[in-house]
């Protein structure tokens, strides 16, 4: 085990803990049609496969749906990881702008 074999395991360890959406689905339908269990995670999706397909015109279509949440909570009262899955959105959604718009670099 090299140590950048070892660093790399120590970061997905952090970056697949706590407030990390599995992808489920448990948590849908969404009131507002948002497709919970894919753009929850689209940091994590962006990052850890092709990213082109996720930078394309429908997943922008896709994520801008996040921008219609109504807050009602369906959602987190559904999630088995107690995620708080409106706020886990906004914040893929941030990222996500940042990433298109090139201030992220992936
Ligand atoms: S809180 Fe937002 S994301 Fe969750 S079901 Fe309601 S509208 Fe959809
Ligand atoms: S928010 Fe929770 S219930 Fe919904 S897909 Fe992610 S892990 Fe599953």
């Amino acid at each position: 085990m090299t140590d950048e074999i070892s660093a790399f395991i120590e970061k997905d360890k952090l970056d697949l803990q706590g407030d990390f959406c599995r992808g489920c689905g448990y948590c849908m339908p969404c009131t507002v049609d948002i497709q919970i269990n894919q753009c929850a995670r689209m940091s994590q999706m962006i990052r850890r496969s092709p990213s082109e397909n996720f930078k394309g015109e429908y997943w922008q279509g896709e994520m801008t749906k996040i921008e219609n949440c109504v807050d009602c909570g369906i959602c987190k009262t559904k999630c088995p990881y107690g995620l708080d899955t409106p706020n886990l959105l906004r914040k893929n959604l941030l990222d996500y702008k940042k990433i298109i718009s090139g201030e992220i670099e992936i």
